[in-house]
């Protein structure tokens, strides 16, 4: 069966369709600046890609592109061969402890849950919308980032804030990037023949947050309330101390939002070396000498060792460290600053193995935890999400 895997942002729609069961990727691409005058739709299909410049309204324009762009490539000849269509939702809260078939209901709580994820749930409501419309016989799946952490225990997922805020606003750590945690500890588990683990999930791209999974179980991760919090990303500052937000809107004259969005846009990678937010220029400049890309490498490698030093006490012991997303899978020169770190454990990248790519093992003989490079694939998990439950 083909199932179409959708990501939709305020301002564009990425898709995947799939061959389910084998899992099998059969076409990919992207609709963006959506609701401009030359909006791109790209669509990659056969090893070739294809691009049209074109206006394209809003999203129910962007998802008939879409459809007509899969028959007019001859991906598939009817819009009915697709069966079942699977969301990421970012924000699920604690009302979604499962990926679930999207009904009225379903959708409007994901509106209400907006409240959460502004910059999130509503442009993936918006993407649901569009596809539920012109689909409508379709089964459409929502599949959230929040759920596979929704087994932490609350000494992980509560703050130390007044428990009211909790039990009255939602207060807590929901964590965010589940289905690439979810995948790459599934994945290591195989790798390592049992379920019977202690794994730490290094997602690292240009948004980036850890896990701690346990017997396939999470127990803790990095990302909080908002993907805001754990370690400094490509633009987003991870935890600081929370009264810098009122001292710095203070000293700026801007409101505590303003100050929000710095820390979020204008933080990590990008305002540390005041450079880049891509780990590619970040490491150029490194290699040139330059000391403040250099600090943005170290602050973040130092925090996410700190982090899986705290997950090791945590869950008593460390089998392996699994490091996956853009810069996870790509740069050896961040891996091994993280490692070095952690020497004190026992663990050692093997020089060579780490310079290569791919799913492998990285770790030297001797290591004591194992490292590996597992490419994530969260279209996957939404694809076999929603091949299970449109046969429920
Ligand atoms: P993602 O958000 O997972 O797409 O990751 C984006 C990040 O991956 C950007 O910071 C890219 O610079 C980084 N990235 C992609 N390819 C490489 C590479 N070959 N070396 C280092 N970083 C890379």
């Amino acid at each position: 069966m083909k199932i179409m895997a959708v990501n939709a942002g305020s301002s564009s729609i990425k898709f995947q369709l799939l061959e389910m069961p084998a899992e099998k990727q059969i076409t990919s691409g992207i609709v963006e600046r959506i609701g401009s005058e030359e909006a791109l739709f790209t669509i990659k299909y056969n090893g070739e890609k294809f691009v049209e410049t074109l206006p394209i309204k809003d999203h129910g324009v962007g998802v008939q592109l879409i459809l007509e762009g899969l028959i007019k490539h001859n991906v598939i000849s009817n819009i009915n061969d697709i069966e079942g269509v699977g969301h990421r939702v970012v924000q699920g809260g604690e009302f979604f402890k499962d990926s679930t078939i999207i009904t009225d209901e379903v959708l409007q709580k994901i509106i209400d849950l907006g409240e959460m994820a502004p910059l999130h749930n509503p442009a993936n409501a918006t993407g649901i919308k569009a596809f539920r419309q012109v689909l409508p016989h379709v089964p459409q799946v929502a599949v959230f980032d929040t759920v596979f952490h929704q087994t932490m225990t609350k000494d992980a997922y509560l703050y130390g804030t007044p428990y009211e805020w909790y039990t009255q606003y939602g207060i807590r750590k929901y964590g965010f990037h589940g289905t690439s945690h979810q995948y790459v500890s599934e994945r290591a588990n195989q790798l390592m023949g049992t379920t019977q683990t202690k794994v730490v999930v290094c997602h690292i791209g240009n948004g980036a947050s850890l896990s701690a999974v346990k017997n396939g179980h999470c127990v803790e991760t990095s990302m909080g309330f908002t993907p805001l919090e754990g370690f400094p990303m490509g633009t987003r500052s991870g935890s600081i101390d929370p009264a810098i937000t009122a001292y710095m809107a203070n000293k700026l004259n801007k409101s505590a939002q303003d100050i929000t969005d710095i820390l979020n846009k204008k933080s990590g990678y990008l305002g540390i070396s005041g450079l880049s937010n891509d780990a590619r220029d970040i490491e150029a400049a490194i290699e040139k000498g330059n000391e403040r890309a250099r600090l943005a490498f170290d602050i973040q490698a130092k925090q996410i060792a700190d982090y899986i030093g705290s997950y090791y006490v945590y869950m008593g012991g460390l089998d392996a460290i699994c490091f996956t997303a853009g810069i996870g899978e790509n740069s050896p020169v961040l891996r091994q600053m993280i490692i070095d770190r952690l020497a004190v454990l026992g663990v050692e990248l093997n020089k060579d193995l780490n310079k290569l790519r791919g799913e492998r093992l990285i770790s030297s003989e001797s290591s004591k935890v194992k490292v590996f490079i597992i490419p994530t694939d969260e279209e996957v998990m939404i694809a076999r999400d929603t091949m299970r439950l449109s046969h429920e």
